[in-house]
């Protein structure tokens, strides 16, 4: 079987230097490989998607010189996939409804650090939401859903870490960033209880990255470092729904002049803004230390 890789960028602002950098590596490594190339527009997020930037991705990748398989799946046409994933994650009591507001994750984080000393923070500095509704009443978490209490649907880590172990998935990913193929151990925990569901957006990003890679038959997962964290949760969310998993292989990231992460909104990095102007596609290669076409 050949190969397969794929660039899955979010519609939700213009593509910069960093997604050149993911794009073009996926390309090359699929053409070298025999391979072949695939774009995903994962757009699960209402409030920040928008067709326009999907065209205008389109365009940049093309005047990349890149070209990709058509038709290209976007998220937002298979909620009903991560549904019934997520349907089968609760009949096996591996997700739980969460019905803290931040305001009150926040209050409880604070209350524990004044009394009991530092709460745990995931990679993203982010506090782990309390475990407090892991066994809430299954009535009561019905009748609250039925009354329409906004709710998020969380893992609960710990039974799915124990449930992964179970079916003997060895919780561990291969990586191949330092040039080597190197085998991960996969901690999940550190994310805590992460979202599955949101109230605010069907899916989640875990959830739908993990099905669309397995069903997609993606072989290789090349993307930036920022991802390489993730890559603890989706290794787990491999293993309980059966899934196989890729290669991965996650590159360093572009930083801006001041060593910051290169944001959408950053000008200067902005594919469009450069190819405005009146840089190349070779000279984005350049700068890329990547060799040309
Ligand atoms: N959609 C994600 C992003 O734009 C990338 C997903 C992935 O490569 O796994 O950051």
């Amino acid at each position: 079987m050949k190969p397969v890789f794929r660039f899955a960028p979010s519609p939700n602002g213009e593509l910069h230097l960093g997604h050149a950098l993911s794009a073009i590596l996926n390309f090359d490594m699929a053409r070298a490989a025999g391979g072949r190339f695939l774009l995903r527009i994962e757009d699960i997020d209402p409030a920040r998607c928008r067709p326009e930037y999907e065209a205008q991705i389109r365009d940049d990748l093309r005047w990349l010189g890149l070209d990709w398989e058509e038709p290209v799946r976007r998220q937002s046409e298979h909620v009903t996939d991560y549904l019934a994933a997520l349907e089968g994650l609760k009949a096996r009591g591996l997700v739980y409804p969460a019905f803290l507001s931040r305001a009150e994750v926040k209050a409880h984080v604070t209350q524990f650090e004044k009394n009991c000393g530092r709460w745990k923070y995931d990679p993203d500095g982010t506090p782990h939401y309390p475990t407090l509704e892991r066994d809430l009443d299954p009535d009561e978490a019905a009748e609250r859903i039925a009354r329409g209490e906004r709710h998020m649907w969380r893992l609960n880590v710990e039974r799915a870490v124990a449930a992964a172990r179970d079916v003997g998935t060895p919780l561990s990913w291969t990586e191949t960033n330092t040039g080597a193929t190197q085998a991960t151990p996969a901690n999940p925990a550190i994310w805590g209880d992460v979202v599955l569901w949101r109230w605010d957006a069907p899916s989640s990003y875990h959830l739908s990255v993990v099905l669309d890679d397995a069903l997609q038959g993606v072989s290789h997962v090349v993307r930036g470092m920022d991802l390489f964290h993730a890559t603890h949760v989706h290794r787990l969310l491999q293993g309980l729904l059966g899934l196989p998993a890729p290669v991965y292989h996650h590159h360093p990231l572009i930083r801006d002049e001041s060593g910051l992460k290169l944001a959408k909104s950053i000008a200067s990095t902005g594919l469009r803004a450069l190819r405005e102007a009146g840089e190349t596609p070779s000279g984005i290669r350049r700068r890329l230390g990547l060799p040309l076409a």
